[in-house]
């Protein structure tokens, strides 16, 4: 007889998984009820016109907002508390943080401490909340500097780099807690143009090793090659999600066609 495993092995558990995801601010309705999965190592690239909800559905995941109604998994945590009676509650902020913990976020603004040089970024939180011994954090740190192309920058301050830089760093940052998850809100389209490439190509080598990534972006070039999936939302619903060339290169819906013309 063979003996079953006491739980389910990991790579059949998605790393995120929204069912039925609404969030209103005010009146105003702004997720309608998002499904969702994410595989391990897959990346997932948002797509859609500003306004439909991408960002705030980000900020779901990782615990920036608390949502109306729906559920949202990371792993086999459902993010936010459930009653027996099987209402939602909002979290006090220590649970909140460790709910949080195995999601790496990088903003559009890159959110540098400006006091701090690259590398104390990067140790803050691992030292911080991790209670990596200092030695080992700087060590990590170094590395990490050294994996987004700015191994000489460690002692750098953040005015002292450019924008794309900055926002190396900030992954790095993120890098250093261990996510299982990276959460990208439009991470580069706060950058000069000729900065935006040295970010999508630390992004791009991040999605080749593995980890699992959801990106807001605008950058169609980069959703073709590098995701897995494409979503497209617009108005607080999914409108249409399937592989790259299904939703970019050959879209199903009106509204996909209508908006993807409109970004060339
Ligand atoms: P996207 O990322 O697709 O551009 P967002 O999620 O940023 O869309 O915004 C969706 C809608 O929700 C917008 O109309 C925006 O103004 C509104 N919104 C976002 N955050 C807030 C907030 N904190 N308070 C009120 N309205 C908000």
């Amino acid at each position: 007889m063979t003996t079953q495993p006491a739980t389910r092995p990991a790579v059949d558990t998605p790393i995120v998984r929204a069912v039925n995801v609404h969030k209103s601010f005010g009146r105003h309705r702004v997720l309608k009820g998002i499904d969702m999965a994410v595989a391990p190592s897959e990346v997932v690239c948002l797509i859609g016109p500003s306004g439909s909800g991408k960002t705030t559905f980000l900020r779901c995941i990782n615990l920036l907002e608390d949502i109306d109604e729906g559920r949202i998994f990371v792993g086999d945590q459902l993010m936010g508390y459930e009653d027996r009676a099987g209402t939602l509650h909002t979290l006090d902020d220590a649970a909140r943080a460790r709910q949080r913990r195995p999601i790496g976020m990088v903003f559009q603004r890159f959110n540098l401490f400006p006091h701090m040089t690259a590398v104390q970024n990067i140790i803050e939180a691992p030292t911080q909340v991790l209670r990596t011994p200092r030695g080992q954090a700087v060590q990590e740190a170094h590395e990490l500097l050294e994996r987004v192309g700015l191994g000489d920058r460690g002692d750098a301050y953040p005015s002292q780099l450019s924008g794309g830089q900055q926002q190396r760093v900030a992954i790095a940052r993120a890098l250093a807690m261990h996510p299982q998850l990276m959460l990208f809100d439009e991470p580069t389209s706060a950058l000069d143009p000729e900065l935006v490439g040295e970010v999508l190509a630390v992004m791009r080598e991040l999605a080749e090793e593995g980890m699992t990534m959801i990106v807001v972006t605008h950058e169609m070039t980069f959703a073709r090659d590098v995701a897995d999936h494409v979503v497209f939302m617009d108005a607080g619903v999914v409108v249409e999600q399937g592989s790259p060339d299904q939703v970019i290169n050959h879209p199903g819906q009106e509204r996909t066609q209508q908006f993807l013309s409109r970004m060339v």
